[in-house]
């Protein structure tokens, strides 16, 4: 891609999830090799359905910001956890020197019909945003949804809802994936009409395998253009399934720079090197170290 006179090299920021098994965590560690020396603004790790991965988020965020000093935001859930032992978290964040939170409400664990509050625990986003606000410790981002969240009763409740997160005290927003920059524009004019002045931050999925994004979309409420599916298709008859994830990802992120947007956030799902090249291909390059030339 050339950069247009319009497009600044954006600030770019990764989301990574942690490792279950020794193999998981050996693929994680050359994810942070390969994509730290792009020099994102910050890395997030996720924190698995149902407060699943508590332990294990704690520790690869702490080893990532031990070992390579990255400026860290650890995702961090209100389900199946009380007040106490959700601040006490945090709080291990705080010792360890992390100072952003990725605050959410969370996905209920698997089998169990939608988000019930703990009983002693935080009954939604808001209050965790409230509380961990209250701390003064933590720079706070939280999730929107361009095509509205599946349980929200339509589109203007979502970002009103939105809106009062920003108010309880978050700093910004990363928004789920999203296949055409035209849908973030849509829901970016909606939130500055509500008044919202946070930064919005897409969330920029790279296709690693479209069967499997595609059923994933559909889940998450993420509406697949009929053309997408079309060049997948044809491309995977042509073997060149990869060509094309590279391609239409870097057109979604140089769309949205174009559209004035100057943060992008990447679900790398541990994988680097889609996500890698795209972002050269907007001009993010490495820095370079000692490490890289010795
Ligand atoms: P909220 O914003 O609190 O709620 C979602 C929507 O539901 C609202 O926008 C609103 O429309 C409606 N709603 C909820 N409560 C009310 C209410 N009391 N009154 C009126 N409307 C209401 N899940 C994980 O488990 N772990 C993760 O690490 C994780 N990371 C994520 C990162 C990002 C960037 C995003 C976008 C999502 C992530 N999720 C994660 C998924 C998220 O937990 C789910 O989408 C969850 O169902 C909603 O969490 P939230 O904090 O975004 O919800």
């Amino acid at each position: 891609m050339t950069q247009t006179a319009q497009t600044k090299t954006p600030n770019i920021s990764f989301e990574f999830f942690p490792p279950q098994n020794l193999e998981a965590s050996f693929r994680l560690w050359d994810t942070v090799r390969a994509l730290s020396p792009l020099d994102p603004t910050f890395v997030s790790v996720t924190y698995g359905a149902g407060g699943t991965t508590r332990e294990l988020t704690h520790d690869a965020v702490a080893t990532i910001h031990k070992n390579y000093g990255l400026n860290m935001a650890a995702h961090l859930t209100c389900v199946s956890a009380t007040r106490e032992e959700t601040l006490a978290i945090a709080n291990s964040y705080a010792e360890v020197g992390v100072t952003e939170i990725v605050a959410l409400r969370g996905d209920p664990p698997k089998g169990s019909d939608g988000f019930a509050p703990h009983p002693g625990g935080f009954n939604n986003s808001i209050e965790l945003i409230e509380a961990l606000a209250d701390t003064g410790k933590f720079r706070l981002r939280v999730g929107a949804y361009p095509e509205k969240h599946p349980e929200a009763r339509d589109t203007a409740a979502d970002v009103e809802f939105l809106k009062r997160k920003i108010d309880a005290g978050a700093h910004s927003a990363i928004t789920q994936f999203f296949f055409e920059a035209d849908t973030f524009f849509r829901f970016r004019d909606a939130c500055v009409k509500a008044g919202i002045d946070a930064p919005i931050i897409p969330g920029i999925l790279p296709i690693e395998n479209w069967k499997g994004t595609r059923n994933f979309a559909r889940r998450c409420g993420t509406s697949v253009p009929q053309w997408l599916d079309d060049a997948f298709e044809n491309a995977t008859a042509q073997g060149q399934e990869g060509l094309l994830s590279t391609a239409q990802c870097t057109e979604l992120c140089s769309d949205l720079l174009e559209g004035g947007v100057e943060d992008l956030h990447f679900y790398t799902l541990n994988k680097p090197a889609l996500t890698r090249d795209v972002c050269h291909a907007l001009g993010v390059t490495p820095k370079a170290s000692l490490e890289n030339v010795a």
